[in-house]
């Protein structure tokens, strides 16, 4: 890690993307359905679409990137761009992190759209990381949406917020409702850090123990 800069680890789809909002309207079409048949309080897996008998989620994950250029056309979340560019300005790393990459056969068609789309609506970074294990690539705050990547960043012992949707209801704070909130809680761990009061929790040392 550079050691110089403060490193913000922001997850893409359903934090800075409107993900499960993109999606559902692909996935009325590819169900043949009306968009309101298909409810907007989700949980991880989307069980509530009824996708499970037409292929499951990876099928419908690869029509949406495939055939709908999905990660071209996600509208971004209110603020995220701007908020983006505004943590930069005062000299925040951003080190984008996703798991885009989880099915097979089409990275060439993930990664293009998503730089495209970075590009497209001026998001700032300065590492693009497709990983799964999020934690090995270390941040001093990282943002999350997934249920299970919130979990296993926090027991792995780095500071990680989590930016509410439905499926993360039940997951406990630090949470960011808006980017208002994410633009508070990261300027308040980057004013710690600057000042040395930053209690790392771990992020970048593996031995350290998981925080309670
Ligand atoms: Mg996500």
């Amino acid at each position: 890690m550079d050691e110089s800069s403060f490193i913000f680890g922001v997850d893409l789809d359903g934090v800075v993307g409107d993900f499960y909002g993109a999606l559902r309207a692909v996935a009325a079409e590819w169900l043949d359905r009306p968009l309101e048949s298909l409810p907007t309080e989700v949980s991880f897996g989307l069980s509530e679409w009824g996708i499970e008998e037409y292929g499951g989620y990876d099928k419908l994950h690869r029509f949406a990137v495939t055939q709908r250029d999905l990660f071209r056309i996600l509208p971004p979340i209110k603020d995220a761009p701007a908020t983006l560019r505004k943590l930069s300005a005062r000299g925040i790393r951003i080190r984008i992190i996703t798991h885009r990459l989880f099915l097979k056969y089409f990275h060439q068609e993930s990664i293009r759209q998503t730089v495209e789309w970075l590009d497209a609506h001026d998001i700032p970074y300065w590492d693009l990381c497709f990983m799964k294990d999020k934690g090995a690539v270390g941040a001093h705050v990282y943002i999350d949406d997934s249920p299970g990547n919130v979990e296993g960043l926090r027991e792995q012992g780095c500071r990680t917020i989590v930016f509410s949707n439905s499926t993360n209801r039940a997951i406990s704070g630090p949470r960011a409702d808006t980017w208002k909130d994410v633009e508070r809680l990261v300027l308040e761990s980057f004013e710690e850090w600057r000042t040395g009061t930053l209690d790392l929790f771990g992020a970048n040392d593996y031995s350290a123990p998981p925080r309670i």
